[in-house]
């Protein structure tokens, strides 16, 4: 789907939907949909990243170090459901890494200049420290708008991700295969 559609950015209407169907399909979370009506009528925790796409530089932070966004799909969901739906969210998907050219024109100056600043010191690492470490490199691009199909590249299915919100557990992706591995996409 993503490399026919791209990356939409976060709509929280369309979120609330998927929200509602689950909670149908879902029997287990009856008893939380008050909890969740009175959180869907807080409208700032509902607007929260609406209309974003974040994009990170390096995927080993993500896998190791956010790696809820990978096992749970959805940190808008997580935030409605909390802790009642984690068990619901880890049965759906498959942990997907989407991998893309993202053209710098798409950043903003203060991104550009933050990612100068970031190479430019691990180019200083590079020279006086130890050239043969990779570091885990935390940072994040914030789009205002859909990726498109053509920015993606690629896509993999990590064999493991860190469960930052269950003591770090690393979790086994025990089906690394999507609709579009299977050609069914
Ligand atoms: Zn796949």
């Amino acid at each position: 789907m993503y490399f026919r559609e791209g990356i939409r950015k976060n709509d929280p209407d369309v979120l609330a939907a998927r929200l509602s169907a689950l909670l149908d399909e879902e029997s287990g979370l009856a008893y939380h949909r008050p909890k969740v009506a009175e959180l869907l009528s807080d409208q700032e925790l509902y607007d929260r990243d609406r209309g974003r796409v974040y994009v990170t530089a390096d995927d080993k932070s993500l896998i190791e170090s956010a790696g809820h966004y990978l096992i749970y799909g959805s940190e808008w969901l997580m935030c409605m459901l909390g802790h009642a739906g984690h068990e619901a969210l880890r049965r759906r998907g498959v942990p997907t890494m989407l991998q893309l050219d993202l053209p710098l024109s798409a950043a903003t100056v203060r991104e550009r200049s933050q990612l100068a600043e970031t190479l430019l010191q691990e180019w200083v690492r590079i020279k006086v420290n130890r050239p043969d470490w990779v570091p885990e490199l935390d940072f994040t691009f914030c789009l205002r708008g859909d990726v498109p199909p053509e920015w993606l590249v690629g896509h993999y299915h990590p064999e493991t991700v860190v469960d930052v919100h269950h003591s770090y557990i690393p979790r086994r992706t025990a089906n690394p295969y999507c609709a579009h591995c299977r050609g069914a996409d």
